[in-house]
């Protein structure tokens, strides 16, 4: 098993400075709001041409809940954004493995793309509801064996922070 630097970063993930940056996106690769929202803006509309590419190609349907596809990141100081698509939070049902496939799917996207570094939100925690605890258990999870040397989860206010960070 490879065992990778993981970091906690109380900040903007449009700010960082990895190969590979994560967008909590939704299936439609068309922007939305929270961290997609932030990511479009910063990164241009170059992104968002690429993601309209992808819906007129292979992703017509749209992106499927955990899977995960990689694009350019505009003016970003990454070099690739790869956008997953997190589970809406349910309380009746266990959609836990979706949350592990966002994060594995990336990290396997980000190895295939010769990536060393790459920075997550909390995926599924914003508009999507998830428990920020719980979310946070799945993706350490998830994350433990990759060919990556440095994982990165960017954390946008100090609960969330805590909830990661904390060992
Ligand atoms: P989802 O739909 O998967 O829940 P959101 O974007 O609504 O995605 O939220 C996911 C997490 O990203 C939340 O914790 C939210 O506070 C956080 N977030 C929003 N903007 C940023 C940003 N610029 N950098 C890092 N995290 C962010």
């Amino acid at each position: 098993m490879d065992v990778a630097t993981i970091e906690y970063v109380l900040g903007d993930i449009t700010e960082q400075e990895v190969d590979v940056i994560v967008n909590a996106a939704n299936s439609s690769l068309l922007g939305g709001g929270g961290v997609d929202g932030a990511i479009h803006r910063k990164g241009g509309p170059e992104i968002l041409a690429e993601c309209r590419k992808l819906r007129a190609g292979h992703y017509g349907g749209g992106l499927k809940t955990g899977q995960a596809v990689a694009t350019t990141a505009g003016r970003l100081r990454a070099r690739h954004v790869v956008h997953t698509v997190g589970p809406v939070w349910s309380a009746t049902e266990d959609r836990s493995a979706l949350l592990a496939d966002c994060h594995r799917n990336s990290l396997d996207l980000a190895a295939e793309l010769g990536a060393r570094t790459i920075a997550f939100p909390a995926i599924s925690t914003g508009i999507y509801r998830w428990p920020v605890e719980d979310a946070a258990r799945i993706a350490h999870e998830a994350v433990q064996d990759t060919e990556l040397d440095l994982i990165r989860f960017v954390l946008f206010d100090q609960r969330t922070y805590d909830a990661f960070a904390r060992p």
